[in-house]
């Protein structure tokens, strides 16, 4: 703070640019007391088995509801809980009340239904985590092949020999590992054949213009092929069009999730839902 205060950098700042770090660090207080505040709360997004048609899962999407700010975004705010070390403590709420959810609609009687869980960078290179896991599935009772963790390259090959201990300790568990954003990254493929991933998430540029004859189906196409060539799932996330859903069918793509199918709910209308659709 003092920092970016005091020395003699801030009088280059514009009033613009002095409005924007004051908002940061408004932001970044609220950040600070919104898990005691209870300002949390999960949504889900349901995945779709396309053969079926049959809702074979969720993505648990974080939201923050602040009593001033209103809805603030998790692109805005899960770079500054990890910016600030908060994604810790955020991390382990998500991970706890996503296993705890799907464990209360394996209850209910869906008891095929998986949960899909976003791991930011920090929080998957703290030594502790694999214990974070193993004790949300334990409080919640959840079997651990209905938890899927969704990382993205960058945090994998962030320290990949550290990744590659912690991925395989998830494998043991019977957790199961999903590349987020699949497609956007800057490494090499090599990664796919060392490391245990269950699951390519095809990121969503890639889908929400997909369209016949464009590059944008000839790069799903060949992740599609990779995917089922090395026994990974793979999902097509961001389908926004009844077109998309047809043509991923046809390339024998496994899930989709999407605008389409439907938007992020809460859980109420996720079990709304539930209900309504065919459960696959
Ligand atoms: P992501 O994991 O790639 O999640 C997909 C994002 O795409 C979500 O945005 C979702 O609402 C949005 N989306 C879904 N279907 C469509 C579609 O058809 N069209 C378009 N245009 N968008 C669609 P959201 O919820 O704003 O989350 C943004 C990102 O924030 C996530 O990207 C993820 O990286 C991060 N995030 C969200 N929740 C958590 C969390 O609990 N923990 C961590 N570490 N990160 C999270
Ligand atoms: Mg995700
Ligand atoms: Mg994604
Ligand atoms: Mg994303």
């Amino acid at each position: 703070l003092a920092k970016k205060q005091g020395g003699n950098k801030m009088k280059f700042y514009s009033t613009e640019m002095n409005e924007q770090v004051l908002y940061q660090l408004e932001l970044e207080s609220y950040l600070r007391r919104a898990l005691d505040k209870d300002e949390f709360y999960l949504c889900y997004q349901p995945l779709i088995d396309l053969k079926t048609g049959g809702i074979f899962g969720s993505e648990a999407l974080i939201r923050w509801n602040h009593p001033k700010l209103g809805l603030v975004s998790p692109g805005e705010f899960i770079p500054l809980a990890e910016e600030t070390g908060l994604i810790h403590d955020i991390g382990i709420w998500v991970l706890k009340q996503a296993c705890l959810q799907n464990k209360k609609w394996h209850d209910m009687g869906y008891d095929h239904l998986t949960i899909s869980v976003n791991v930011s960078a920090n929080q998957f290179q703290q030594i502790s985590f694999i214990n974070e896991v193993k004790e949300a599935l334990n409080e919640s009772g959840l079997a651990p092949q209905h938890l899927t963790l969704e990382l993205t390259e960058g945090v994998m090959l962030r320290n990949i020999s550290h990744s590659i201990v912690v991925m395989q300790e998830l494998q043991k568990l019977g957790v199961k590992v999903s590349i987020d954003d699949f497609g956007t990254g800057y490494s090499s493929l090599s990664y796919l054949k060392d490391l245990p991933i269950n699951t390519l998430k095809i990121d969503q540029s890639f889908i929400n213009n997909l369209k016949v004859n464009t590059s944008d189906i000839a790069i799903v196409k060949a992740i599609i092929t990779m995917g089922h060539g090395l026994s990974m799932k793979v999902v097509a996330e961001g389908v926004e069009t009844c077109e998309q859903i047809s043509l991923l069918k046809e390339l024998q793509c496994h899930y989709a999730q999407g605008f389409y199918i439907d938007r992020p709910l809460i859980s109420e209308d996720f079990t709304n839902g539930l209900a309504a659709r065919k459960v696959n």
